[in-house]
């Protein structure tokens, strides 16, 4: 009789759905990812909310101490597993993507997210220094080519795949950030449309999420750099106030992660090519002079 009872439970379609709601909703069971800058930030967020929807994830980053602790926090076994990856080499990212199939046999999502934000000094273009914008482009565009084309190396057999690129608002407007910043950030919109075009008869989607002012260690220490002479919760203020000015609510990580969630799930299989802007409606508001 218990037997029936746990059968006719399963069969109820009103249990089935409490209980996912209340055990998270799934979106990802059964499904892998890896996430680049998995350490910190949106990164570090979006791990969180693929396992939360019964993703394993891999989280590639190159602060250890980190990535270890958040794939500790994550999950016993192999739910969350952190390995050592600097985007800026190739041999690092195929070894990222190689060890999701390795140890799970398959990658269903990939999120090309791990940036910097170069050096805030070197803003303008009279002050720009090369070196920095090579840096930032080696980092913010060429990491991520290399993690679409090598997702797509494991993706395009299985014909499927969710690749997911972090652009950021700094694509679209031209006073964010520095100018390397913006350049290698509308780079990777660029880098979504082709790759997207090419393998769209594949199987394989390729989205951005452009996420606008989030106070992580990135935006904070642009923003300190900014302005050295205002204090910790000042800088937090510009980030989270100045930048957000027409919002209101705070633009938050999990505000990003759970715009990737969507790109990453079966939700949005007809989504492909697609910048998804979360700014509150930043980049499209100008301000009337009236
Ligand atoms: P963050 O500093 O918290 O996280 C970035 C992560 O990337 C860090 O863990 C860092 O160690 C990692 N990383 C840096 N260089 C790397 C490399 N060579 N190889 C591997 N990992 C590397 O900052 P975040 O804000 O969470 O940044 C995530 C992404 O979001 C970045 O691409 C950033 O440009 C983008 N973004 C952020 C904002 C914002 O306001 N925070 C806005 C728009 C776009």
């Amino acid at each position: 009789r218990a037997l029936q009872l746990v059968r006719r439970l399963r069969d109820n379609s009103a249990f089935v759905n409490a209980f996912s709601s209340a055990s998270g909703s799934q979106r990802l069971a059964g499904k892998v990812a890896a996430i680049t800058g998995g350490a910190s930030g949106i990164g570090r967020a979006t791990a969180a909310e693929f396992v939360r929807n019964g993703a394993r994830v891999i989280i590639a980053d190159v602060q250890d101490d980190l990535g270890r602790a958040a794939a500790a926090e994550l999950g016993a076994g192999d739910t969350a597993i952190y390995t050592r990856c600097d985007v800026t080499d190739e041999a690092q990212v195929a070894a990222a993507v190689d060890l999701a199939v390795a140890r799970h046999g398959r990658l269903d999502v990939m999120f090309n997210n791990a940036g910097i934000g170069g050096d805030m000094r070197s803003a303008a273009l009279a002050s720009m220094d090369m070196a920095d914008f090579d840096r930032v482009m080696a980092v913010n565009t060429r990491g991520v080519v290399a993690g679409v084309k090598h997702a797509a190396r494991v993706m395009v057999p299985r014909r499927a795949g969710s690749i997911i690129c972090t652009a950021s608002t700094a694509a679209l407007l031209g006073s964010l950030g520095t100018v390397a910043y913006g350049v290698s950030k509308a780079a990777v919109v660029g880098l979504v449309r082709a790759a997207a075009a090419e393998l769209a008869r594949s199987g394989v989607r390729v989205n951005a999420v452009s996420p606008h002012g989030v106070p992580t260690p990135l935006a904070m220490r642009a923003v300190a750099q900014w302005y050295p002479e205002r204090s910790a919760e000042e800088h937090r203020r510009i980030v989270v106030e100045d930048m957000n000015e027409m919002v209101g609510p705070v633009l938050e990580e999990e505000d990003i992660a759970r715009a990737a969630l969507y790109l990453a799930s079966d939700e949005a299989k007809y989504v492909n090519g697609h910048n998804l802007v979360v700014d509150g409606g930043y980049t499209v508001n100008k301000p009337l002079n009236m």
